[in-house]
């Protein structure tokens, strides 16, 4: 997985095009990442007790990993991941600037 939980992604596609956000999770599996605060869908919740009345909520969804690009802390600038090896261990590396990220 090219991304990593707490990198500092830009969107490239969809509804939130072009906004920044941290990961919050990464779903391996799925080659998905969760970013608070973006790709929010409305989700109706039933009232399960007096502490959560339900109604409408908002509810982030996955983006797949084709749809955002990090934002490399080095350069400051959206990139994409390389991989270097270093003594039999791969790094990441921004293919811009070729600093390990
Ligand atoms: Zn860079």
């Amino acid at each position: 997985m090219k991304l990593h939980k707490g990198d500092e992604i830009i969107i490239t596609g969809g509804k939130d095009k072009g906004r920044k956000g941290k990961i919050e999770r990464v779903l391996t599996k799925e080659q998905k990442v969760l970013v608070l605060g973006v790709n929010l869908y409305k989700r109706h919740l039933k009232k399960q007790n007096e502490k959560n009345p339900g109604g409408i909520v908002d509810f982030p969804r996955p983006l797949p990993t084709g749809r955002v690009a990090i934002i490399c802390p080095k350069c400051k600038k959206p990139t994409r991941v390389g991989w270097s090896s270093v003594k039999g261990e791969k790094h990441r590396i921004c293919r811009k600037c070729k600093q390990l990220i």
